[in-house]
């Protein structure tokens, strides 16, 4: 399997994955927000894996640059330019493919790019709660632990899980389900959870 079929293969997973949690998520987000987390994500990814099916040309590079264009168009709200300009900006660290090396550098990227649009610190109540404990479990597992780039994966996605029960006690302070204060406390946020879902696909197509 080359790099470009395993990107497709990633982005259709996660396509899938996102449709069978559409309900769920707009639940979520009924909960706290306008409740369309779900169907803005899986109208997204769907339209990102589309985009990148039957590409055979471009580079791996390419194919995620591709993909977070898509869903900045696709997406909308406040996680279309979160998710899709943080994939796009992030792509830029995959000059060489993915490697166990590129890999770590695209996860600390595409962090340092969410924080940096949405500026919500960890405890915000956001998708940055799941992702930074992701981010830094897989740059350690890797970087420190030397572990093989899928265990690394699986301790992250585990990580994210253990950020997206962060969220439940705590009070939003960015995005829609802020205004409600105090009454966000006890919802789990939809953004962290779409963050691990995904995370799981990846892993499960990496497995
Ligand atoms: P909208 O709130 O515009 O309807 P979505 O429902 O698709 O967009 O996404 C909501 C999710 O976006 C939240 O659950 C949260 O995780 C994430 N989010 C919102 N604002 C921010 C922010 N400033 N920084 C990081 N994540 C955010
Ligand atoms: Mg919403
Ligand atoms: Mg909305």
């Amino acid at each position: 399997e080359t790099q470009q079929e395993a990107i497709r293969a990633a982005a259709e997973a996660v396509a899938d994955r996102l449709e069978a949690e559409k309900e769920y998520l707009t639940e979520l987000d009924s909960a706290i927000g306008d409740a369309d987390h779900g169907s803005n994500l899986a109208r997204g990814f769907r339209a990102a894996a589309d985009a990148v099916k039957d590409d055979t040309e471009s580079t791996p590079q390419e194919l995620v640059k591709k993909m977070g264009v898509t869903l900045i168009s696709k997406v909308g709200g406040a996680s279309g330019p979160l998710y899709g300009g943080s994939i796009m900006s992030a792509s830029q660290t995959l000059d060489d493919g993915v490697t166990a090396e590129t890999s770590v550098a695209f996860a600390e990227a595409y962090l340092e790019k969410v924080k940096d649009r949405g500026d919500a610190q960890l405890g915000a109540k956001t998708m940055v709660d799941a992702l930074t404990p992701a981010v830094h479990t897989y740059k350690k597992s890797i970087e420190v632990d030397d572990l093989p780039p899928l265990t690394a994966l699986a301790k992250s996605t585990a990580a994210a899980e253990r950020g997206v029960e962060f969220t439940v006690p705590i009070r939003a302070q960015k995005g829609r389900a802020s205004y409600l204060g105090w009454r966000s406390v006890g919802h789990q946020d939809p953004g962290a959870t779409s963050t691990w879902f995904i995370m799981q696909e990846l892993l499960s197509v990496a497995d």
